[in-house]
């Protein structure tokens, strides 16, 4: 059912403990956590607790839940001091979704090239 954690999705774990991640903020409704493989010297994913394929799912099934994603993207920019910054939803295996758990890709802290590859 939408929004019910997933046995076999690795942000499932991380929300619920069970894989350690660096957390950098944690809501009622989301979680905030350093990606392992950063490509920018701020690189956050910032994600739903409850289990949404990509974000036109989460958009779809829960457009609040989106918003408050979203807003934690913002809140993550600021904490880290960035001034320009770029948030990613790659969606779809084509557009290099590799987790399919939607997470909102933060990254800042350097120069970044349009458009992307
Ligand atoms: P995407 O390719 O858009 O699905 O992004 C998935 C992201 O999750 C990649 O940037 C990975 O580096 C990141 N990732 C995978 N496993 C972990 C983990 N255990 N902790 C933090 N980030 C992870």
């Amino acid at each position: 059912m939408a929004g019910e954690p997933q046995d076999d999705c690795l942000f499932c774990k991380i929300v619920a403990g069970q894989i350690p991640a660096t957390v950098v903020r944690e809501t009622e409704t989301t979680l905030a956590f350093r990606d392992i493989n950063p490509q920018a010297p701020t690189h956050v994913l910032v994600i739903p607790k409850a289990h949404h394929a990509d974000a036109a799912a989460l958009a779809a099934a829960d457009p609040g839940l989106a918003a408050d994603v979203l807003r934690e993207t913002r809140a993550v920019a600021e904490e880290e001091k960035l001034d320009s910054y770029r948030i990613v939803f790659n969606t779809g295996s084509g557009a290099g979704q590799t987790v399919f758990h939607t997470h909102a890709h933060v990254l800042g802290g350097r120069g970044l090239q349009w458009p992307p590859g």
